[in-house]
């Protein structure tokens, strides 16, 4: 098999290896600070890894947005942007990379994901409409709830299985859509949306044959159909290398395939193409009209949608890259490698390995912690000490309280670690893997967090929290004891 349909290499000793397939021509100086230092800024940043300074971060795994690397071909295309209010040549590339590898011809630019899912959201749904999907991301459903809907997850009874083997835990349950449109009705219905990739658990992809049974139950009823497509390529990848249908098509292809069951796609180009900005295509005139109006209002002229030209330029050449291989394997094959060494090791994951990142499951790293003593935030702070790699909490600190001030405890508690786009290299995942390691066998010594300043809304960005007892400084010197010097 051609390495570029791989995502990784054999080596003679029999290891397998995600080796780099792009080489580094422009570097950024990274700062790994002794230990004292690290626990100095993590309570300083009230034991929440959004609050940390980036010069005192190792490893930047907090998210994919916006962080991804781009390639020289991307780079070199922003200089020759055009700077136009209207008519800007930038935006028909951007048009055509468009329509080549989505295959939609009607195209809105925008500013990132959350604006086209503003815009969408205001042109659909209408109050008490019911939106189902597979899963949905923090920004879509407050877009919904802000027009007065309300999301319907139905994904399926396998998705948020921790440690599996099924290769499609993204996957919508269709009994479970057919049930929701007897309940409602198509009137209620303003379309089913399908996210690639679902972000929130795990990255994991749906099928073709899943969206194509999806389509089948949409077309009964006069149903459209609405793609998240942020996390595209991925999700493209997985389709190539676990679903027999696909195996040998290629990757534009699968994209237009994938696209071409759906009427709406819209993405965060801050994930796919690996710049900054979004857009919303269709190939439905109708629909595309009822959209468009909205984007003067809310983003900018119709040829930059809110965003620079150059990173209109940016998006158009990534757009192209998604069909590389090479380009969209580079992150999946980076999550597999560590997923699999993380779960030798005993280590509680989500398998299979998705996009995006590796998600920890602290609940049952840490099962002597209380969900309302914050597990996954407790072990993103830990992490951090002992390794300088920030990840994001995604459990109990990332939910609300309920109307008795009482937390309204999460389904998972995971640590997130993203893996963006071609950022780092092997020796650095070995060192995330080496510092897990190390955390996981001194778990016991990991206490909860208390909140000490709690924001009402989204508290888990600004909020701040306070360890529960002097665990940290306890975690300090066993690292210290064990490694004999503090980085
Ligand atoms: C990131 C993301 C969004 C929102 O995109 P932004 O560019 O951050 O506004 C929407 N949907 C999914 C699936 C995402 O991953």
């Amino acid at each position: 098999m051609n390495l570029n349909s791989k995502s990784s290499i054999k080596f003679y000793s029999g290891e397998e290896i995600p080796v780099e397939l792009h080489k580094v021509r422009i570097v950024q100086k990274l700062h790994l600070r002794p230990i004292d230092e690290r626990l100095a800024a993590i309570r300083e940043g009230g034991f929440n890894t959004f609050l940390l300074s980036t010069k005192d971060v190792f490893l930047d795994m907090l998210t994919d947005s916006g962080t991804n690397a781009m390639s020289d071909n991307q780079l070199a295309s922003m200089h020759h942007a055009d700077d136009a209010y209207a008519g800007s040549q930038s935006f028909y590339r951007m048009e055509s990379a468009i329509k080549e590898v989505f295959g939609k011809s009607l195209v809105l630019p925008v500013h990132q994901g959350r604006a086209a899912e503003n815009i969408v959201a205001k042109a659909f749904v209408k109050p008490g409409d019911v939106v189902p999907m597979n899963y949905h991301f923090t920004t879509t459903k407050a877009h919904i709830d802000l027009n007065g809907g309300e999301i319907a997850e139905i994904f399926t009874d396998q998705a948020l299985i921790v440690k599996s083997n099924n290769p499609f835990k993204g996957n919508l349950d269709i009994e479970k859509l057919k049930a929701l449109i007897a309940k409602y009705g198509k009137e209620r219905i303003p379309f089913i949306r399908l996210e690639a990739s679902t972000n929130l658990i795990g990255g994991q992809p749906f099928s073709i044959a899943n969206m194509r049974e999806v389509r089948k139950v949409a077309d009964q009823h006069g149903i459209i159909i609405v793609l998240d497509a942020s996390l595209i390529g991925e999700n493209a990848w997985f389709i190539k290398q676990r679903e027999a249908e696909f195996a040998n098509s290629s990757i534009k292809e699968i994209l237009q395939t994938m696209c071409g069951i759906c009427d709406i796609v819209y993405f965060s180009s801050r994930k796919v193409s690996s710049t900054r900005g979004g857009g919303i295509c269709t190939n439905n005139k109708e629909l595309f009209l009822k959209m468009r109006d909205l984007v003067p209002l809310y983003e900018g002229f119709l040829t930059y949608g809110g965003m620079s030209v150059r990173e209109v330029e940016a998006m158009a050449v990534g757009l192209i890259e998604t069909t590389d291989e090479t380009v969209i394997s580079q992150s999946p094959g980076f999550i597999d490698y560590t997923v699999k060494e993380l779960d030798k090791l005993g280590i509680p994951v989500i398998m299979p390995g998705g996009a995006l990142g590796v998600h920890i499951d602290a609940m049952q790293f840490l099962p002597h912690i209380p969900q309302t003593e914050y597990p996954a935030g407790a072990l993103a702070a830990a992490f951090y000490i002992v390794s300088g790699c920030r990840g994001m909490e995604r459990g109990t600190v990332s939910s609300v309280r309920d109307e008795n001030g009482n937390d309204i405890l999460s389904d998972m508690e995971l640590l997130r670690l993203a893996f963006p786009r071609r950022v780092f290299t092997l020796s650095q995942t070995k060192f995330v893997i080496d510092r897990m390691h190390w955390l996981y066998k001194n778990r016991d010594l990991i206490g909860g967090l208390k909140f000490v300043d709690e924001p009402k809304v989204l508290r888990f960005f600004v909020g701040r929290l306070d360890a529960v007892s002097d665990w940290p400084e306890k975690l300090v010197a066993k690292y210290k004891a064990d490694f004999g010097d503090s980085l």
